[in-house]
Order: C-alpha cells, then sequence, then structure tokens
C-alpha cells in the first residue's frame, strides 16, 4: 500500500512476530511433555495427559502430563528433602540464583513471551513488554531479598515447603510473584501451573535446570483442578499459596483450616475506575482502555466498574464508544493488535453467559461492529450500561471484556458506589484535583489504588486485596513476610491454653441473673454496659471461692457488638496521635488504679501479691508501648520502575475479634487488644473464660480515657457458645485467636475469608503491627511534561521491566489515538 494512502485511510498492515525459536522449543520438548520433579523430567506413572490448544487458532500444541497422587506425593517429597539444604544455605548463595534465573528469562525472553501467547491467546504485545519483563524484575528483585535476608529479617525463617496454585491469566508472571520470594525467603516450591497454559512453566523449569539449582527445590507438577487439590490438602505442605478464583479461594481455605498450613490467597475483583468531571477525560479513556481490555479483562484487578461524574457520562459514553470501535482484535502473534483470544472456548462461553444475563436483567450492551476472525476464542470489547449497582453484571467477575459503566453525582456517591463489592483488590481514580483524587483513594477498600494511571505492578510494591478478593501481598518487603516464619515458637502460648482449660473446666457454667444482681460485670458494647441478651450470667471462682459473676454471652450479644464496631470505623481515621494520646490515658487511668487490679487478679488465678502487681505494671506497660507505635508505625515509599511515588499506607484491617488467653489474664488481654486499636482497628474482645473480671474491670478506665464507643466492645462467657458466631460473622474483617481452638476459627470464617492469627505472646512487636495491619499501595505517576504521559509503551525499550501499561495511550492500540 502506497505511503499516501495508508495516511489517508490510517489502517495497519500486519506486524507478525515470528514464533520460529517456540516451535524448535515445541518440536524438540514435544508433543509430550513431562513434568519437572526432583531436578528430572518425569511422565506419570498412570500416563494420564491432556491437551493443550492455541485459543487464537484452535491448534493443538502438546499433550500435557496430569500428575496425581503419586507424583504429587514425590514432588512435595523432593520440596521437603530439598529443604533443609536450602533453607540453610548463606542469601548470597540464594541471590546468585534467582538472579542467575533472571538472566535466563532475559536471555529467553522472546521464546517466553511467543511460547506465552501462543498458549494462552494474549497479544505478543503484552507478554513481550508486559509478562516477561516483569518476570525478570522479580526474580532480580528477590535475588535482592535473599541475599538481604539475614540483616533485613532477623528472627525469621523460611515457613518450609510450599503448594502453590496458579491461574492461567498471566501464567509465567504469576509462577515469579510465587516462586521467586518463596525461594528468596529458603523455603522449597511445588508449584502447578493452570491446565490451559501449562508450557511456560516447563520452559521455566528448564531454565532452573539450566542454572544448576539444586534438584527438588522448584518442582513443577502439571494437572487441572483435581492435582491442585492434591497440592493444596497435602499433609507435608506448610504453606500454600494460591491465586484464581474466589470459589476456589474459598475451596482451598476451607480445606487448608485447622491443617496449620499457612495461606496466602489472592482471588478475583470488580476494580472500580472512578473518572471525576476534572480528569483529563482523553489520558482516561485510555487508562480505560487499559484497565479492561488489556489481556482482554481476564486481569483479576481489572477496571471491570466504570463509575463516571454525572456532568460528563455522556460525553464520556461517546468517546469510549468510539474508542472501542477502533481496537483491534485478531492474532495475537500480530504486534499491532489491541485484542488477542480468550483463554478457552469454556472461558468465553461464561463471559457470553454473564452478558446475556445482564441483558437480560434489564442492563443495555453495546459492542462495536468490529469483525472477530472466523476461528478461535474471540469475544469484542463489551459495554454495559443501564445497570443498577445490585445487577449480577455489576456485582460478579466476569473476567472478560466487559465493562460496566455507573454514574455518580459527587464524590461521596463515588466513594460509596466504590465500595458497594465484596471484592477490594483494586482501583483506579482520575482527578486533576489532588485533594479529591486523594481523598478517594484513600477512601477505597482495596489493596492497590492507581491514582490517573491503572495496572501498574512492580517487584517492589506489594500486590494483594481486602475482603473477598484474598489476603496476604506478593512482592516487596509486605510479599517476603508471606513466605516467611518468626523463628520463636509459640509454645508458650500452647501451655497457657492448655492450663486455661483445666480452670474453666472447673467453672460452674451459669447461674441466675437475678440473685448476683449487684455483682454481675456487663458485656461492654457500644461505650455502655449492657445486659447479656440471654439473661444468664455465670461464676467467675479462684481459689477461695466465687469472685464474682460475669454476663454469658451469646450469639445476639456478638451481632450487637459487630454492629457497634462496625459503626464505629472513624476510629481507622482518627490521627495517630489521637489515638495514641487516648491509649495514653488508658494506661494512666490502669496505673491509677493498680492495687485494684492487682487484688482481683490475684483472688481470680491464685497468683500472689506481687505476681498480681507485676501483670498490671506489665498491662500498664504494653499499653504505652503501642500507644508509642500507634504514630510509628510508618508505611513506605516503594522504589519501583514508574516516574512517580508508590505509597505504601499501612490501613487498619477493620473490626476484628479477638479471644484472649486465660495465664496473666490482664495483661493477655491488653497485649491482644491495644496494637490492634492502636492501628485503627475495632475491637470485639472475648476476655479469658476463667479471669474474665480482669477485662471487665477496665470498663471505667476506658470510659474515663475518651475511648470513643464502639471502638472496643467486651463480650464475656463461655467461649464454645459465641466464638463461631463472632469468627463467622460477616462483619468481622479478621480474628485473633488467643486462645481456643484456631482450626475451629477457620473453619467458621471460611464464608468470608477472613484473615486468622494463630497469636503468638511472644512474637516481635513488628509482627503484631503487621498482624494488625494490610497495606495499601497508592501509585501517583507525576511529570510536568505531559507529552511523556502520552508515549505509547511499544516505543520504550522493550527490556525495560516496567508495566507503564496504563498512562493515556497504552499497549491496548493506542498509537491510532
Ligand atoms: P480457578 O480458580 O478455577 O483456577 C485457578 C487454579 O486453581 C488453576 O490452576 C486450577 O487448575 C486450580 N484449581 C481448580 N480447582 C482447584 C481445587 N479445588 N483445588 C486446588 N486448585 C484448584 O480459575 P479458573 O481458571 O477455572 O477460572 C474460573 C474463574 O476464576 C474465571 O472466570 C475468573 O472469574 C476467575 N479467575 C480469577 C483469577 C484471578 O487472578 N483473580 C485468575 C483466574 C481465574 P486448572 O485450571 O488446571 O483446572
Amino acid at each position: 500500500m502506497a505511503v499516501k494512502e495508508i495516511l489517508e485511510s490510517l489502517d495497519w498492515g500486519p506486524a507478525p512476530e515470528s514464533d520460529k525459536f517456540a516451535r524448535e522449543w515445541l518440536d524438540q520438548h514435544g508433543p509430550s511433555f513431562g513434568m519437572y520433579i526432583n531436578g528430572q523430567w518425569v511422565t506419570p506413572e498412570s500416563g494420564d495427559n491432556f491437551e493443550s490448544f492455541n485459543p487464537a487458532t484452535g491448534e493443538l500444541l502438546g499433550t500435557i502430563s496430569q500428575a496425581g497422587d503419586s507424583e504429587v506425593n514425590s514432588a512435595v517429597a523432593a520440596a521437603r528433602a530439598a529443604l533443609p539444604g536450602w533453607s540453610s544455605s548463606p542469601g548470597h548463595v540464594r541471590a546468585r540464583y534467582l538472579y542467575a534465573i533472571a538472566r535466563q528469562v532475559q536471555k529467553h525472553h522472546r521464546l517466553l513471551a511467543v511460547i506465552e501467547t501462543l498458549d494462552n491467546g494474549k497479544p505478543i504485545r503484552e507478554t513481550r513488554d508486559a509478562d516477561v519483563p516483569l518476570v525478570a524484575r522479580h526474580f532480580y528483585h528477590h535475588a535482592g531479598w535473599a541475599q538481604l535476608f539475614d540483616e533485613t529479617f532477623p528472627g525469621y525463617g523460611p515457613v518450609g515447603v510450599c503448594g502453590q496454585v496458579i491461574p492461567w491469566n498471566f501464567p509465567l508472571l504469576m509462577l515469579a510473584w510465587k516462586i521467586a520470594p518463596a525461594l528468596a525467603a529458603g523455603n522449597t516450591v511445588v508449584l502447578k501451573p493452570a491446565e490451559f497454559t501449562s508450557i511456560s512453566a516447563l520452559v521455566f523449569a528448564e531454565i532452573c535446570n539450566s542454572v544448576g539449582l539444586p534438584p527438588g527445590v522448584v518442582n513443577i507438577v502439571t494437572g487441572d483442578g483435581k492435582t491442585g487439590a492434591l497440592i493444596t490438602e497435602h499433609d507435608d505442605i506448610d504453606k500454600v499459596a494460591f491465586t484464581g478464583s474466589t470459589e476456589v479461594g474459598r475451596i482451598i481455605r476451607k480445606a487448608t483450616a485447622g491443617s496449620g498450613k499457612a495461606l496466602t490467597l489472592e482471588l478475583g475483583g470488580k476494580s472500580p475506575f472512578i473518572v471525576f468531571e476534572d480528569a483529563d477525560i482523553d489520558s482516561a479513556i485510555e487508562g480505560l482502555v487499559n484497565a479492561i481490555w488489556f489481556n482482554q479483562g481476564q486481569v483479576c484487578c481489572a477496571g471491570s466498574r466504570l463509575l463516571v461524574q454525572e456532568s460528563i457520562a455522556e460525553r464520556f459514553h461517546e468517546k469510549l464508544r468510539s474508542r472501542m470501535a477502533k481496537l483491534r482484535i485478531g492474532n495475537p502473534m500480530n504486534k499491532a493488535i489491541d485484542m488477542g483470544a480468550i483463554v478457552d472456548e469454556s472461558q468465553r462461553k461464561t463471559i457470553e453467559d454473564l452478558c446475556k444475563l445482564g441483558c437480560d436483567e434489564g442492563g443495555e450492551m453495546w459492542q462495536p461492529s468490529t469483525e472477530l476472525p472466523d476461528k478461535g476464542c474471540f469475544f469484542p470489547p463489551t459495554l454495559f450500561t443501564n445497570v443498577s449497582p445490585s445487577s449480577t453484571i455489576v456485582q460478579e467477575e466476569v473476567f472478560g471484556p466487559v465493562l460496566v459503566s455507573l454514574t455518580f453525582r459527587n464524590h461521596k456517591e463515588a466513594i460509596s458506589l466504590a465500595n458497594n463489592t465484596r471484592y477490594g483488590l483494586a482501583g483506579s481514580v482520575w482527578s486533576q484535583d489532588i485533594d479529591t483524587a486523594l481523598e478517594v483513594a484513600r477512601s477505597i477498600r482495596a489493596g492497590a489504588i492507581w491514582v490517573n494511571c491503572t495496572n501498574q505492578f512492580d517487584a517492589n510494591a506489594g500486590f494483594g486485596g481486602y475482603r473477598e478478593s484474598g489476603f496476604g501481598r506478593e512482592g516487596g518487603r509486605e510479599g517476603m513476610h508471606a513466605y516467611m516464619r518468626p523463628l520463636s515458637n509459640g509454645t508458650k502460648t500452647e501451655k497457657m491454653e492448655s492450663r486455661g482449660e483445666q480452670k474453666s473446666a472447673t467453672k460452674s457454667s451459669s447461674s441466675n441473673a437475678t440473685e448476683s444482681v449487684d455483682r454481675t460485670a456487663k458485656m461492654y458494647i457500644g461505650g455502655k454496659q449492657k445486659r447479656p441478651d440471654g439473661g444468664y450470667t455465670m461464676d467467675v471462682t479462684g481459689p477461695s471461692g466465687t469472685v464474682g459473676q460475669v454476663g454469658r454471652g451469646n450469639r445476639k450479644d456478638i451481632r450487637d457488638a459487630v454492629e457497634a464496631a462496625s459503626g464505629a470505623t472513624k476510629w481507622a481515621t482518627t490521627n495517630a496521635h489521637t489515638r495514641s494520646q487516648i491509649l495514653y490515658y488508658i494506661a494512666e487511668n490502669l496505673e491509677q488504679r493498680s492495687a485494684e487490679f492487682a487484688a482481683r487478679i490475684s483472688a481470680m488465678t491464685g497468683s500472689t501479691t506481687a505476681q498480681a502487681e507485676s501483670e498490671v505494671a506489665d498491662a500498664v506497660s504494653e499499653w504505652f508501648r503501642w500507644a508509642a507505635w500507634a504514630d510509628k508505625y510508618d508505611g513506605a515509599v516503594h522504589e519501583t520502575t514508574m516516574h512517580g511515588l508508590v505509597l505504601a499506607l499501612n490501613e487498619p484491617l477493620g473490626v476484628v475479634g479477638v479471644t484472649c488467653p486465660d495465664e496473666r489474664p490482664l495483661f493477655g488481654f491488653t497485649r491482644l487488644v491495644a496494637p490492634l486499636l492502636a492501628m485503627g482497628n475495632s475491637v470485639i474482645a472475648v476476655p479469658s473464660e476463667s479471669n474474665p473480671l480482669a477485662a471487665t474491670d477496665l470498663y471505667q478506665v476506658l470510659e474515663t480515657s475518651d475511648l470513643p464507643a464502639g471502638v472496643l466492645n467486651i463480650v464475656t462467657g463461655i467461649h464454645s457458645e459465641f466464638v463461631p458466631a463472632l469468627a463467622a460473622h460477616d462483619g468481622v474483617d479478621s480474628m485473633w485467636v488467643g486462645v481456643g481452638d484456631v482450626d475451629e476459627v477457620q473453619i467458621a470464617s471460611v464464608s468470608n475469608m477472613k484473615r486468622v492469627w494463630k497469636v503468638n505472646m511472644d512474637a516481635s512487636g513488628d509482627e503484631y503491627l503487621r498482624q494488625s495491619t494490610h497495606v495499601k499501595n497508592i501509585w501517583l505517576p507525576h511529570g510536568i511534561n505531559h507529552a511523556t504521559k502520552h508515549r505509547p509503551m511499544g516505543s520504550a525499550n522493550s527490556a525495560r521491566p516496567s508495566t507503564n501499561v496504563s498512562r493515556g495511550p497504552s499497549t491496548n492500540g493506542c498509537r491510532r489515538s
């Protein structure tokens, strides 16, 4: 075509990437692929296998082994055997391996990018410019953590053997997010890629082999969900790390509950993309293209819920439709296309069904008349308007190129709509007004917020969710903690529990409330002393007989306490100085009543006066300690590859339920409650069952210390009668189990997958603070020269490990705008 004609039509010619290297690799290793276990390539005893196709063409790429019991057992055994050697090797040695892997990933960049595109259907521009560079970046970055491990994380060691299960949307990148931190911290791994996209993990296994990684440190087993379950349920796995659907995440949460396995879950999302009337509209449109049509929308943090200010909605939708009409859909090996294939026909069908449901529920669906290829799994970019916040298409993760749009009038409504989801993975805010942008960014309950940008990822910024988007972080210092455990063990706590249990067993279970009305300590809910709902009380006994009575709480008391705590979330935004002042008051007021508290503790526990006085002194000191921390547990500014600031904020978890130990009841109560309060959480504390008066005596202290109503609620009684209700309550965001059956709490809290911590009383302060918070990363790109904002990603040095795929024109065909 003549240049003149090209300029007139602005049509693009094809720019196919060569698949030569990839074909050679597939021919050499295929058509049947084995698994990588203990440094060897093995095929399953059963001979089971399945086929892997190129979703863009339907072409068979190879036959993949299906691991069964025997292979998973071998892989876990290999990882176990390799653990002592790997975990005790100096950080520098681990660093060198990770560094060598990073180098090999770069060396085989093209092979990996092409394999990924052939197997997954995503555009080669994305695998080349985003997936593979980020994989290399992850291994380099974590080589650094391995090198610095001892000096940065003293007192911590690896968790052990990690079972890792990953999805098909970013096959190699998810592998890197899992394997790099695990190895850096000294763990060994058994990883299963998704059935649709196993091949790049096998190339990676070959890389591990080529750098001489000791056998068993990395084991790659292939298979479907059954293999995944064999790994996650395996008795000899110490930690499970999973990325995928919330549905499977829930199954895994249930399967691992009570097993003692550490767990991190990175699950689904329905992330808001909020555009204010003062936004740079053209940049926002390009950002949106990237947010929802990057990887065909098969991205857990896809900006799939557009919230646009009413005043600009019509204009915005118009521009959006015209932009959508220009997206090019086709062979993902063509460097000029914007959207490739959906990973599999089953996924395409799921997307289609959800769209049909969206229409049936009254939504208006719009798709451009863009021609789709004749064969292969393709789905056009799709926009839904005229939907309500409760529509299925607005609430459910579609995991495809489908955007829903809602409007809002002011920032309050925007925040409320943004948070109207069970998920909390990410969000994107577009406004030129820094006050609006930051206020809204801070108010969205999600793990990553992008201001005037979207889909930014970096190895040094933890990624992960709030609520049903899972827990744990991947990347950066916060991600390293997901693969470490404190070296001190919890035996002391366990001893405390068993002693407490003995004493509880001697307790009388109930008594008539009217008989002891004057001596009965009530519940403390919403800043008020309240009688227990059931009207029952229970005796508190000491070595010399009955010391008093407390209310015997039930499910209704728990519901009231959760309601009170949920209404007290302003505590989270109360400035840290004020929170700290209030905790100091509590300490002072408690100290003034030391003698009284000591006497009560002695009477309940039989401890000597000196022991009881020492316990009160320790509790006072503990309140002082966490008051001191309230304004000192800073976040960080992450160094990433983006030009700008990435602010890592330590945010409170929300409402936290706590069961407090029996031993040293006042001190134990304080150690668990005070750090949570210091970090801005609202707490429902269940004091020691045997010695609850240590906590109920605190009511007056709390009342005179200006602690806002509802921030700390205290429910007494027989734990087994109401703690399961506390664990199961959807309004409780996290549980700290200081006493009692952690397994039971984990099982009861499967439905909303809350983070559960089995408290280690001896853990470091840092551990307590981390368990009291989760990290939100706010990405703030900046730069005076707006021209740089519009640089197409393809024009950057492709070796640069950046995913600046969202700002202005993005990887997705923005060159046409
Ligand atoms: P899944 O959650 O089913 O799969 C993720 C991984 O878990 C895969 O390796 C899968 O194996 C494995 N798996 C499946 N069942 C089990 C199990 N019982 N125990 C252990 N592992 C298991 O996601 P899908 O791939 O099936 O996609 C379904 C939906 O999930 C999508 O439509 C999308 O909504 C969502 N999704 C979300 C992702 C995210 O990052 N948030 C990523 C991928 C999907 P295999 O695939 O081999 O069967």
